[in-house]
């Protein structure tokens, strides 16, 4: 029995992994759940799943959750970040799902991979940040660092072995993945002034959490999903190519040097990826349509347009200074709630990247101390970008 702790239970990937969970009551068991405020979808979980713990991140929610699970269930209610980073360490928990979104996750997820659990990662941006700190602490931790990305969980099934053993890596010449393009793909940067966050957070084929919606629609998802995937196999950027695939079927591919190329494939569901990094080495059901290849009829690819998406460019850039994707990722992040909030244009949200990179002084951060100061310098600087856009 996997005793599983899930940061960012209310979400679209935690749902999702708890809908697995419920499958196989057998083999899982959910028993810490985290969240952010949302207490009316925390309390049903709690009802359902009869977690021991269950996590607020916000004072008044954990208050208001301990309120409406009282003498209904046993759970015990906690508030803010150190029980949830306390569990991810806990010997009561064997896997941890990181699927909180955005930086906001890593504490948590870095203390399970320094305590050495089954590491479910779906956070990217914490590993994007923290990149070279996360992956030693894996290592040193002794951690099972298992992808559920959907297009890392596809290179992972590629690959030869899995990410701790890898003696044929080196005949890996080269990873492609893959890109649905987004609601915008096909248009223009000049059409893209006047996008709303609907229209943005409209994906064609997923259906996610508003941030990483519009990540996708600007491409930047893409170029976090470069550095993770850079971190993940440990590869150089020059060795991932991004090959835009609109129907989301192949969720990525390895090429061989011997010119073999192996592709995992599948309908857009993250239950596929999620009970795979629950599951492997074994497979478990997850309870997604069969892919009917007739019926899918079309695979089309094409190359990613980095002049309507300039977002990919300036992840290509950032990706080879030291601290750059960190500072990339936090400046996103403040975009991306500001044109969420209506109070910049999607076309502000590179403008607001790279702003961030020219000014913020760059180092590759070797302490989470100095991950999280090059985080908050660069949501200073995106901010204030962004007021002056604001008053435009
Ligand atoms: P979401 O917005 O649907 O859910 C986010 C979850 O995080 C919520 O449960 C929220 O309560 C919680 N949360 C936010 N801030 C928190 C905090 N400070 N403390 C505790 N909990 C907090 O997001 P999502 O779409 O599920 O994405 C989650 C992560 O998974 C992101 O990093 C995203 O990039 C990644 N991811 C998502 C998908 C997808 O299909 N949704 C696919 C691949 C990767
Ligand atoms: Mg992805």
């Amino acid at each position: 029995m996997q005793r599983v702790m899930v940061l960012g239970a209310t979400g679209s990937i935690g749902l999702s992994t708890l809908d697995v969970i419920g499958r196989h009551p057998d083999k899982y068991r959910a028993e810490v759940l985290c969240a952010n405020r949302s207490v009316a979808e925390m309390a049903a979980l709690c009802l359902q799943h009869e977690p021991q713990h269950a996590v607020m991140f916000c004072p008044d929610a954990a208050e208001e959750l301990e309120t409406r699970l009282s003498g209904r269930v046993a759970t015990r209610v906690h508030a803010g970040e150190a029980p949830m980073v306390d569990f991810a360490q806990s010997p009561d928990v064997d896997t941890v799902m990181a699927a909180i979104v955005g930086f906001a996750g890593l504490s948590a997820a870095l203390a399970a991979a320094k305590a050495g659990k089954r590491l479910l990662l779906a956070n990217k941006e914490a590993l994007v940040s923290a990149g070279g700190l996360f992956m030693t602490a894996v290592r040193e931790g002794g951690a099972l660092l298992l992808p559920v990305d959907s297009e890392h969980n596809a290179m992972f099934q590629c690959l030869p072995c899995d990410t701790q053993a890898r003696p044929q890596m080196a005949r890996v010449e080269k990873i492609l993945l893959t890109a649905s393009g987004g609601p915008f793909r096909g248009r223009s940067r000049d059409s893209l002034h006047n996008v709303t966050p609907d229209e943005a957070c409209a994906h064609p084929n997923w259906s996610m959490g508003r941030k990483i919606s519009v990540d996708s629609a600007s491409l930047v998802n893409k170029g976090l999903e470069l550095a993770e995937a850079c971190w993940l196999f440990d590869r150089k950027p020059s060795e991932i190519e991004v090959v835009v695939h609109p129907q989301s079927i192949i969720h990525s591919l390895i090429r061989y040097v011997d010119g073999s190329v192996l592709a995992q494939l599948g309908q857009p569901d993250m239950r596929t990826p999620i009970a795979y990094s629950l599951s492997w080495p074994d497979r478990v059901s997850a309870g997604v349509d069969i892919l009917d290849l007739v019926k899918t009829a079309r695979l089309d690819f094409e190359s990613p347009d980095l002049d309507a998406f300039p977002c990919l460019r300036l992840a290509y850039e950032a990706i080879d200074v030291p601290g750059g994707m960190c500072a990339f990722s936090a400046a996103n992040e403040v975009a991306v709630d500001a044109f969420l909030s209506e109070k910049i244009r999607f076309t502000d949200i590179d403008q607001t990247i790279a702003a961030t990179l020219n000014c913020v002084t760059l180092a590759e951060p070797t302490t989470l101390a100095e991950v999280q100061a090059l985080d908050r310098a660069a949501r200073e600087a995106a901010g204030a970008f962004i007021s002056d856009v604001s008053f435009r």
